[in-house]
């Protein structure tokens, strides 16, 4: 439901650690107003996922940077998420394996590649309201965004998430090794020098360890609601 009086395009922004409830909450967020929904992670993800196919070594960030500019990415939405594509090949049953996890930390630290997709993400921001989740969401990318939220979850709610995730896509993984690996990539996230996670001074925390789904959505849905009345 959108607010016809005010025509005006809202970004909304959703930032926090791997796993934490972002992507589904911003994604059904989306759905029901009617507005894009951005999966910056997903971005991220392919490009690891075309480093791996080029056999780019992950400690050559001018290899990796230098691949980022010569390749077109295009994302398309789609009901159970963004699709993503690389010079018009489709990758997005690709970006959520083991493996891409683990190569997509120091692919996202290189500065050409956070460059070439921070400008690609305000394009998109261009096209219309949207609900944009990720890491540096409200603190980089839309600093003027209209609503921000950081939604953190207990480290044992997020590895049974993405254990749910995994089993899914037919890979089983034990919960202790996913809480190694998510405690890992939240120190990698937080630790490095280009675009930390850290929330923005003006976010709301979201703290999604004993909600439902519903209850997430509910959330920012009203909070948006209450934004656009104002
Ligand atoms: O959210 P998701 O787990 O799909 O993100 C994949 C990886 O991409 C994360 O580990 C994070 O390091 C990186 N990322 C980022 N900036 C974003 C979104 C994701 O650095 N805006």
């Amino acid at each position: 439901m959108k607010n016809p009086e005010k025509s005006d395009k809202m970004v909304v922004t959703l930032d926090g650690p791997a796993a934490s409830g972002k992507s589904t909450t911003a994604r059904l967020v989306a759905k029901e107003m009617g507005w894009l929904y951005l999966d910056t992670g997903a971005m991220y993800r392919a490009m690891a996922v075309k480093v791996l196919d080029e056999g780019i070594p992950l400690d050559d960030p001018e290899a990796i940077g230098a691949m980022a500019r010569r390749t077109k990415m295009t994302l398309k939405a789609s009901d159970e998420g963004t699709r993503v594509f690389l010079d018009g090949v489709e990758v997005t049953h690709r970006i959520r394996t083991p493996e891409v996890d683990r190569a997509v930390g120091p692919v996202c630290e290189v500065p050409v590649v956070r460059e070439v997709l921070v400008a690609l993400q305000r394009e998109i921001g261009k096209k219309g309201s949207l609900v944009a989740e990720g890491r540096d969401m409200g603190t980089v990318v839309f600093p003027d965004a209209d609503l921000k939220f950081y939604v953190i979850a207990s480290i044992e709610a997020r590895a049974r998430r993405r254990r749910i995730d995994m089993e899914r896509q037919g890979i089983s993984v034990s919960l202790d090794e996913l809480i190694h690996e998510i405690e890992r990539r939240d120190r990698r996230d937080s630790e490095r020098t280009h675009s930390p996670l850290r929330p923005a001074g003006d976010a709301g925390l979201l703290d999604t360890s004993e909600m439902t789904l519903e209850q997430q959505v509910g959330t920012v849905v009203q909070k948006i609601h209450r934004k656009m009345a104002r």
